[in-house]
């Protein structure tokens, strides 16, 4: 690994984002750029994530900048010589209720308006595709073949290699630890290792991006959200090509992970830390919810045969950062030129990195796009809000996750799981 240097563009956090937004910046022709990692590559929320990536949604937009993401995950094996262990499995979005049915037709019409192949099964159909299910608890079954899920690990291991072979440096263990601006512009960036000159700070800082934010004065409403969920011992019949489940009416999804399940979802009371709380070299461990995680086993066992008495075998966790109203927050800080903010995921930076990647890219361009401009930071910054209602907001958005139309409000086009 390099050692934190001058550059003319440093990106602070080396997550799936911030090694996503190096290389396609890289790509893009950008030069002379470092990531700094206050850790390992990789070594907070991203490695915890599931990695599961999703077309199926509610408006077109959507829809097709998902299904640009499941392309370029698709091709980043031949574009930087590392497999993100993209595999194709097909995905289930299992509906109990008839207005969940009603929701997933509005999505079957958009998918086909968009040319993205799904289908409703029937039972034998369903059975056939994913054997354990049980059919009869089931009110209607999307099948989408084209979805799928990726390996986060391989995935950042994928993007570091793509910058690095354009010329992108990556220093691990270099916390930042201030920034400095000349009252206007962002002038050097200050590590445990040193200080550094640099033009433009990228925030990438995921959970963190808040503390990054106020380094330059700038206040952010970025809340950690507790999300996990368990992997089990070996269940015979699972192998790693069987489907995503998602199974919005009881808030969970689940997928298998060799041949265990992986299995997690949204909480109805989501647990928060208050970002007033976080410094810079804040730890943010979290230990296992096992009455949180029994339910999400109690829900899968109840629509899938042979999970009754299944062992844990591990819980993986994190508190992705989530905004009030459940959007990235990408682009420009006005008031400080240089200063840029790459964040806030709502749990879905992993499937949405690309696509995150390259709205950062766009929203340094002198002309981005109105959806672009509509992710902005300055949104927070030309309002008024306070953090105890920011932080309701933030919880309210991870526990609507898979509330009913959720995939029509809020969020970022495309970028679900
Ligand atoms: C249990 C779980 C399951 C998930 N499943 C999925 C999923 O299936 N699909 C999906 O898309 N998403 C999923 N997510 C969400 C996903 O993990 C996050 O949205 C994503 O990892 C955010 O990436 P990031 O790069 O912003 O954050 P991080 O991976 O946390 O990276 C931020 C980096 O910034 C570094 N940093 C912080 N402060 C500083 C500093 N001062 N100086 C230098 N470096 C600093 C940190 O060390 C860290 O490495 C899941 C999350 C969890 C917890």
């Amino acid at each position: 690994m390099a050692e934190p240097r001058d550059a003319s563009i440093t990106i602070i956090g080396g997550g799936a984002i911030g090694c996503a937004v190096a290389y396609f910046l890289a790509r893009a022709g950008h030069r002379d750029i470092q990531v700094l990692e206050a850790t390992e590559l990789c070594g907070q929320t991203s490695s915890q994530a599931a990695g599961l990536v999703g077309q199926v949604r509610l408006s077109p937009e959507r829809t097709r900048l998902a299904m640009h993401s499941v392309a370029f995950f698709s091709s980043l094996e031949e574009l930087t010589g590392i497999s993100p262990d993209w595999r194709q499995c097909g995905s289930l979005r299992i509906s109990l209720t008839p207005e969940r049915t009603a929701e997933h037709l509005a999505m079957a019409d958009v998918a086909n308006d968009c040319g993205l192949e799904v289908q409703f099964l029937d039972s034998a159909a369903l059975q056939e595709v994913f054997p354990a299910v049980k059919a009869a608890q089931i009110h209607s079954t999307l099948w989408c073949p084209t979805d799928g899920y990726l390996q986060p690990n391989s995935l950042v291991n994928a993007y570091v290699a793509g910058a690095r072979s354009l010329g992108v440096t990556f220093a691990t263990n270099a916390r930042v630890t201030a920034i400095s601006t000349n009252g206007r512009r962002v002038t050097s960036v200050s590590t445990k290792l040193g200080t550094i000159s640099t033009s433009t700070v990228i925030n990438a800082a995921g959970p963190w991006a808040g503390v990054v934010a106020e380094m330059v004065g700038v206040k952010l409403p970025l809340v950690p959200v507790r999300h996990e969920y368990f992997i089990s011992e070996q269940i015979p019949g699972w192998h790693r090509d069987l489907p995503v489940l998602r199974i919005p009416d009881l808030r969970i999804y689940a997928r298998a992970e060799g041949s265990a399940v992986l299995c997690g979802g949204w909480e109805a009371n989501a647990a928060s830390l208050d970002p007033r709380a976080l410094n810079a070299a804040s730890v943010l461990s979290v230990e296992p919810d096992f009455e949180v995680l029994s339910n999400f086993h109690e829900s899968i066992a109840s629509v899938i045969d042979g999970l009754d008495d299944i062992g844990v075998q591990s819980v993986f966790r994190g508190y992705p950062a989530f905004s009030p109203d459940g959007r990235f927050v990408v682009g420009p800080v006005q008031a400080i030129e240089g200063f840029v903010m790459a964040a806030g995921c709502n749990a879905h930076g992993v499937s949405g990195s690309a696509g995150l990647a390259e709205h950062v890219l766009e929203s340094m361009e002198p002309s981005p796009s109105p959806y672009v401009r509509s992710l902005s930071p300055q949104r927070f910054l030309e309002t008024s809000w306070e953090y105890p209602q920011a932080r309701q907001l933030a919880q309210s958005a991870y526990e609507n996750y898979y509330a009913l139309g959720a995939s029509a409000q809020g969020g970022s086009p495309g970028e679900k799981r």
